[in-house]
């Protein structure tokens, strides 16, 4: 965001009085940004209106008269318009005024001004509101026009930094979230994303209505017809302009439009239900993904800022019966291993996260057909091992570091090459940890600096298996290894040092592939193949451990929570809650899938602390923020060690944890590699999880012996991680929600 305007300014000129100049201009004046708002206009009624609805403190008829003087001058004249007033511009001399437009195309605007101006004048700052409405003219101008609307700037090279902060400040004074594009790219994006669905829109609807039995078509029109077309009622002339004026962009995008409408031509013709089935699925969880992350945008923007407040109230007991969501570990390997199977492999309980999501799209983009998730149901139609196809360009991660280094392992050994990238967090973690082994092994990986993301792998390499002895502990470096192991000649073995998750050696043996596994080495050999299965994924312990202690701490609770995973590799936290007294009980233990599940029946108890045993850290390392919940409720002291590792995870957990649990009055010191616990009564109070959704959900838990409420600040990331984290908590009796204010 850019700072707040300045100072008081003098005059804006707003040249063509319709619906985006009429807004930026009543916008502006109800805000007192400057002393004079000036309209512009060629057509007199316009500029009567301007005047009497507010619009403009008074209009010019002569450009030349208006623009003495003036601070900013905007531009909204239709695009095709825009050269005629440039080249008038240029023949005036506008002193230091900052010129910029609301064009929707830029590269013409720009053309038009070097070539009336000579070169681009470096204080006209282009730029393109994204929002409008289907009525035009001044009558339609709304000074909220652009609230939580984004505006793209398309600066150049010598675009004046400082005419570029005002022109930024101004629409941010109008509620705008300004982005800033180069100019060809604004009009590629825009091309594809606003221009091809209006001619579309307006091609279907005059394709059927031109014909002879329209008015039947019409008649029988239903939703879908009606939603897809609105656009088509959109300004004829204004849209006529735009392809005009965004020529190229335009005509690039329809080729590739019109080379997919071929291709599902022919699967039609051909009756390929596969290729068919492909589009909607790809195409409908786009559109999910998309409505998503607007809509959590609107949601965000409802608050004013990133600082979701979630408050919850003291007391309170927990009861019923509930299924936290899906492991993710899991959810990510029933996608890899389904895609590589032969036959169709159903999921059940998937984790319907971003990061799963983000594995399921790569294997889309490689042409696996994959319907869901829906309800946590996935349907996999694997290709075998062989059958992955190139993606059209780059596979992009999120922020899921999971599916970068498992993915790298299989990849590296495709007749393809690919490039896999990721959001700024992912970019910026270490491969070369999958990236040094595979190599060894004979891959050909690309990083970029200090091994960091993007990572370019080169297809068509004969991979040889190896020994190795992996220098730390990590699950995701063994899975990796294995998964190209799978393609390898001879044998791939992996020694872990410390015993890390097991799910993909017990899931290869799920989908009937021989692993062997001896003490701390898993061994594959290439050769065999994956066959379809059914997979339940167990609900995650790491969400289940929230409850666990939960229910542990608050009297007069009992619960169960269904079907959670207890993977030995996984369980830390049953074990240390146990030895501080917990009364958990395993009932219906069974396994599924390779994975041994349980329902955790868990009822309140006096919790003891303790000194928690080192080589239990490893197994719960992710539940340390709430154990240390169950610590300060517990008589005595409990003592962590060796747990360096939470001081780098999403936020430094040991710092974090501490400085909220001394706001409430709990006595406890951190120490380098973990922290010193005295429990005791706590009060309510103002705490902060810095972003960690782990650290928000374990001061929700804290409530319930608190002695008054508990603000938890930054809890935004608890959606993506625990969607139904608050719907769960009021079920069975923790009394959080989101703040309203
Ligand atoms: P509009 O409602 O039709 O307004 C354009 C105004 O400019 C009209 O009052 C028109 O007068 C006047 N005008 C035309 N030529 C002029 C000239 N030479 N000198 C002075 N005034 C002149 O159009 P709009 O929707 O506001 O669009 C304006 C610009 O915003 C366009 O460049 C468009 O690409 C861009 N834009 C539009 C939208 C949208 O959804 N509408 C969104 C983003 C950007 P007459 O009525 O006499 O022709």
């Amino acid at each position: 965001m850019a700072d707040a305007v300045p100072v008081k300014l003098r005059r804006l000129v707003v040249v063509g009085l319709g619906l985006i100049g009429g807004s930026f201009a009543k916008g502006l004046r109800e805000k007192g940004v400057f002393e004079e708002v000036l309209g512009v206009d060629r057509d007199p009624e316009t500029r009567r209106l301007a005047v009497e609805l507010g619009v403009v403190d008074r209009c010019e008829e002569s450009l030349e008269q208006a623009c003495r003087e003036a601070d900013v001058i905007q531009l909204a004249v239709p695009i095709l318009a825009m050269e005629k007033v440039l080249a008038e511009l240029s023949r005036y001399d506008l002193g230091n005024a900052v010129l910029t437009d609301v064009g929707s195309a830029k590269g013409n605007v720009v053309r038009a001004a070097r070539a009336t101006f000579g070169s681009m004048p470096p204080r006209f700052v282009p730029g393109h509101p994204i929002a409008g409405s289907e009525q035009s003219g001044v009558e339609a101008a709304n000074a909220e026009l652009f609230r939580r609307h984004k505006v793209i700037l398309t600066p150049l090279a010598d675009t004046d930094p400082q005419a570029l902060a005002l022109v930024d400040s101004l629409w941010c004074e109008l509620g705008a979230d300004v982005e800033h594009m180069d100019v060809d790219h604004h009009d590629e994006v825009l091309a594809a994303t606003s221009h091809l669905p209006h001619l579309l829109a307006f091609t279907l609807v005059d394709s059927l209505a031109k014909r002879s039995e329209n008015l039947e078509i019409f008649r029988y029109a239903a939703g879908g017809f009606r939603d897809f077309t609105r656009i088509a009622g959109s300004d004829p002339v204004m849209w006529h302009d735009i392809f005009l004026a965004n020529r190229e962009a335009v005509l690039r995008i329809l080729d590739v439009f019109r080379g997919d409408l071929d291709a599902l031509r022919e699967a039609v013709d051909s009756g390929d239900g596969h290729q068919l089935l492909g589009v909607f699925t790809r195409a409908r969880v786009a559109r999910e993904h998309f409505s998503k992350i607007l809509a959590r945008r609107a949601y965000v923007d409802a608050m004013h800022n990133n600082d979701l407040i979630y408050l919850a109230q003291p007391g309170g007991s927990l009861s019923g019966r509930v299924r936290v969501p899906g492991d993710k570990s899991i959810s990510h390997r029933s996608i890899m291993l389904g895609s590589l199977a032969e036959g169709t492999t159903e999921v059940e309980g998937f984790l319907e996260g971003e990061d799963a999501l983000a594995t399921i799209q790569a294997f889309r983009d490689m042409g696996v057909v994959i319907e869901g998730p829906q309800h946590g149901r996935v349907t996999v139609h694997g290709v075998g091992l062989h059958g992955l196809k190139p993606p059209p360009g780059p596979l992009y991660l999120g922020n899921s570091g999971t599916s970068m280094r498992l993915l790298s392992g299989l990849l590296a050994a495709q007749s393809f090459d690919t490039t896999l990238t990721g959001d700024a967090s992912l970019s910026k973690r270490p491969m070369n940890r999958v990236a040094k082994p595979l190599r060894e092994m004979g891959a050909v990986i690309e990083t970029g600096p200090e091994g960091r993301p993007p990572l370019t792998i080169r297809g068509g390499q004969r991979l040889t298996g190896m020994n190795y002895e992996m220098p730390m502990a990590s699950a995701q470096v063994k899975s990796c290894l294995l998964l190209a192991g799978l393609y390898a000649a001879g044998e791939t073995a992996v020694t872990e040092p410390a015993p890390t998750r097991d799910h993909t050696e017990r899931m290869l043996r799920g989908f009937g592939y021989p692993v062997d596994v001896q003490g701390s080495t898993a061994r594959v050999e290439s050769g065999h193949k994956l066959s379809a299965t059914h997979i339940e994924v167990p609900a995650d312990i790491s969400s289940a451990a929230f409850f666990l202690v939960a229910a542990s701490i608050a009297e007069g609770s009992e619960i169960v929570l269904e079907h959670v995973g207890i993977n030995p590799t996984r369980t830390g936290v049953i074990d240390i809650l146990k030895l501080m007294g917990a009364d958990i009980t395993l009932e219906n233990q069974r396994e599924v899938g390779g994975e041994p599940v349980a329902d955790l029946c868990v009822r309140s108890a006096k919790l003891k602390g303790i000194d928690i045993p080192e080589d239990l850290v490893p197994l719960a390392i992710d539940e340390f923020p709430v154990l240390f919940v169950a610590a300060a409720n517990a008589e005595g002291r409990t003592v962590l060690r060796g747990a360096e590792e939470l001081r780098v995870k999403e936020s430094d957990r040991i710092q974090v944890m501490a400085d909220g649990l001394k706001a409430l009055g709990v006595k406890c010191e951190p120490t380098p590699d973990g922290i010193i616990i005295d429990g005791g009564a706590y009060g309510g109070g103002e705490v902060w999880s810095h972003g960690d959704h782990r650290i928000a959900m374990s001061f929700s838990v804290a409530s319930l012996r608190a002695g008054g409420p508990i603000r938890i600040h930054d809890c935004a990331n608890v959606a993506t991680s625990f969607p139904t984290f608050l719907g769960l908590a009021s079920q069975t009796g923790i009394r959080v929600a989101v703040e309203s204010n």
